[in-house]
């Protein structure tokens, strides 16, 4: 099928590879003519504009920066793509615009889905993202086959907005648990015990969790972690701190309590305001450990 991908960065441009790969016309577009340029390279057609990429499309994939791009990429994709198209958005945004941008797309006829994902540029480039999916039945059908060409799971989270509010939460779920295994492990370290031992024990007790096992803050146990490589992301803390963001803004609107995600937002605040946003988010380990 003939499809338009629009924001071809360090995600983009692999999942624009993968679509590629099972067989779709890509036609690419970025403002970056580099990014398109390496689009191009992994199988895509460079689109010169918007509406060049949009032409003739089946489905429209974006995966921008923020919600401000999205209303206004949206503003013109609603203009010029067929109404047949199915519009899929994977940024992660604020849940209004992303309900905003789902009512114009109602509007102009269009079916939508927000459909913001977890796992990073290692994921994006080796297709096995987790989709968290918010909008219609119908347009969850409609978007299911191309997501399933970029990921390992697709999951239908609930109505517009759904598929957004599905991803700060889970992402404040894991900066509180990442910075709950890296108290645990520093208070650990000042307390006489091996990392490697007591990784060897929490990590099959109650203490386990997916901060511990698959990602450790210490270097040592779990070879694959950025703690092995001196923090090189991974999933660099700039933009943890933007889903946190997202998430206490999302509370403060409906008036939710989150007193670890409130916490957590402040340390990754002051983490990043250390220098430290462009390091893996499980460097919160040095933080915690020098007592930040
Ligand atoms: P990025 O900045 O590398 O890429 C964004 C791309 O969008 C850039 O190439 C930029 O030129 C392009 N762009 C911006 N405005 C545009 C416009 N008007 N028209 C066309 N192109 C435009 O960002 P990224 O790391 O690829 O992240 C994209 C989204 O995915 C973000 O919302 C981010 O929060 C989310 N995300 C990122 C990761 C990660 O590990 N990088 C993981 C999960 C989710």
């Amino acid at each position: 099928m003939r499809i338009a991908f629009i924001g071809l960065g360090n995600m983009g441009s692999g999942m624009a590879a993968n679509l590629v790969k099972a067989g779709h016309e890509v036609h690419a577009f970025d403002l970056n003519a580099g990014a398109v340029a390496q689009a191009v390279a992994a199988g895509a057609v460079g689109a010169g504009d918007l509406a060049g990429a949009c032409a003739g499309a089946a489905a429209v994939v974006t995966m921008l920066p923020a919600g401000k791009h999205v209303l206004e990429v949206y503003g013109q994709v609603l203009a010029v793509a067929p109404e047949s198209a199915i519009l899929m958005d994977c940024s992660t945004i604020d849940i209004d615009s992303a309900r905003k941008v789902s009512v114009m797309a109602a509007k102009a006829g269009f079916a939508m889905v927000d459909a913001p994902v977890s796992g990073g540029v290692a994921a994006a480039q080796g297709g096995t993202l987790t989709f968290m999916v918010g909008g219609t039945d119908t347009a969850f059908a409609a978007a299911q086959p191309y997501l399933a060409a970029m990921g390992k799971a697709v999951i239908h989270a609930g109505d517009a907005g759904a598929g957004q509010a599905a991803k700060i939460c889970n992402n404040m779920l894991l900066a509180i648990t990442m910075i709950g295994t890296c108290e645990a492990f520093a208070l650990a370290e000042k307390l006489g015990l091996d990392d490697q031992v007591f990784f060897d024990i929490a990590s099959k007790a109650s203490g386990q969790s997916w901060s511990m096992t698959s990602y450790c803050p210490v270097p040592g146990p779990v070879p694959a972690s950025p703690a092995n490589r001196d923090y090189q992301p991974g999933f660099a803390a700039g933009l943890m701190l933007k889903d946190l963001t997202l998430a206490m803004q999302a509370a403060g609107e409906i008036h939710a309590d989150t007193p670890l995600g409130s916490r957590a937002h402040a340390l990754y605040d002051a983490l990043c305001a250390d220098g430290q946003a462009g390091r893996d988010f499980s460097c919160m380990m040095e933080r915690i450990r020098k007592g930040g």
